[in-house]
């Protein structure tokens, strides 16, 4: 019988800790969609992560970078991981190789451009809106590049500023369950598909992300009163580069 973690597994980015390269009681945040300059949201974010001294990885949108191209260079000189999230965002380019492959081709272009270094490329892709199928599996090997997983999700692209916490508890939770994990928060949150009033502006929807950096600083400071400690996502990369791709 095919268990529903494993179908979870085979059809999107959710996979057990187990499967990954995150160890007991390791915690490991993931950052979507950005960089994100209004509100000075990823700015003010690698100050928390600095503060904290915690490393974490980007998952970048190339269309996200041309606004602010310094904050990328920002995000790798503080020693974070830039990781391939797409440059459009599109979901359903993952049903076609050639889409995929251009998405994933042109937002390393667009990181390269922001670091000024050319030959610049991700270990990492993590699909838009977190879908896997046998084409991306097939193209990943291809481009050399492994799929960048999550271990829960909490829901934070619905979250806004007046009840956050509620994902930092639901967050919490999971890595009490599970011994750890790797989680997500979006410094940016782009359109959601046929949403009809997006402002990212708009300080009370789930649109605007400006208390991301609190969220962040509350979550790392409540796992830390539990006894989780924060990989280096670097390390992390590098046991996932022996684990050649996740199942
Ligand atoms: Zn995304």
């Amino acid at each position: 019988m095919y268990s529903l973690k494993k179908l979870r597994a085979r059809c999107t980015i959710w996979h057990s800790i187990e499967t990954v390269g995150i160890a007991a009681g390791e915690i490991l945040l993931s950052f979507d969609d950005g960089p994100n300059p209004i509100a000075n949201t990823t700015a003010r974010l690698l100050d928390v992560l600095q503060q904290e001294d915690v490393r974490g990885a980007f998952c970048v949108c190339g269309k996200s970078i041309p606004e602010e191209p310094e904050l990328v260079h920002r995000i790798m000189s503080h020693g974070h991981l830039l990781v391939n999230h797409t440059y459009f965002h599109q979901p359903f380019a993952v049903f076609s190789e050639r889409d995929l492959k251009k998405e994933i081709e042109a937002c390393d272009a667009e990181i390269a451009g922001a670091l000024n270094i050319p030959l610049f490329k991700t270990q990492f892709f993590r699909p838009a809106c977190g879908w896997r199928t046998p084409g991306l599996d097939r193209l990943l090997p291809r481009l050399q590049k492994q799929l960048f997983p999550i271990t829960d999700f909490g829901f934070d692209t619905n979250m806004s500023r007046h009840n956050y916490p509620k994902w930092v508890d639901r967050t919490l939770e999971a890595a009490k369950r599970d011994g750890g994990g790797l989680f997500v928060l979006h410094d940016r949150r782009l359109r959601f598909w046929g949403e009809r009033f997006y402002d990212p502006t708009d300080k009370d929807s789930s649109a605007y992300r400006g208390w991301v950096p609190d969220a962040a600083a509350l979550l790392i400071r409540r796992c830390r009163d539990e006894g989780f400690r924060f990989v280096d996502p670097h390390v992390f990369a590098g046991r996932m580069k022996k684990l050649e791709r996740v199942s």
